[in-house]
């Protein structure tokens, strides 16, 4: 009787269309979450413009304190421990404790100078 291989056939094609279906339904989606979670997908307009970060993204930046331009001037973003430079043909950079644009004059209360 062949009911054993058909069993186990019909298995694997059970599980290959499984594992298809799941990869199909994780990549679904119109692309918006994913620009508003990174941040670094998203190009901003300027390092101003937050349209493709979360709110909670928005709301971390405000408590840390980051501001666009710094107090005091030999903090800034731009000599920060926690700073990524912009990447080619970007113009603003990034921050390791939140997503989205970073001025280099910038400056938050967690500014950790470059030794
Ligand atoms: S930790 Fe603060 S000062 Fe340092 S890069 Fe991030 S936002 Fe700028």
């Amino acid at each position: 009787m062949n009911t054993r291989r058909h069993f186990i056939k019909n298995a694997l094609g059970l599980s290959s269309l499984l594992l298809g279906g799941a990869f199909f339904i994780g990549s679904c989606g119109n692309g918006e979450k994913a620009a508003k979670d990174t941040g670094k997908s998203h190009k901003p307009a300027s390092c101003s413009d937050l349209s493709g970060i979360s709110e909670e993204e928005i709301e971390k930046r405000k408590r840390l304190g980051y501001v666009e331009e710094t107090p005091i001037p030999d903090n800034k973003c731009g000599n920060c421990k926690l700073y990524l430079p912009p990447g080619e043909g970007e113009s603003c950079g990034t921050c390791s404790l939140f997503k989205g644009p970073v001025e280099e004059n910038g400056y938050c209360t967690y500014y950790a100078p470059l030794s």
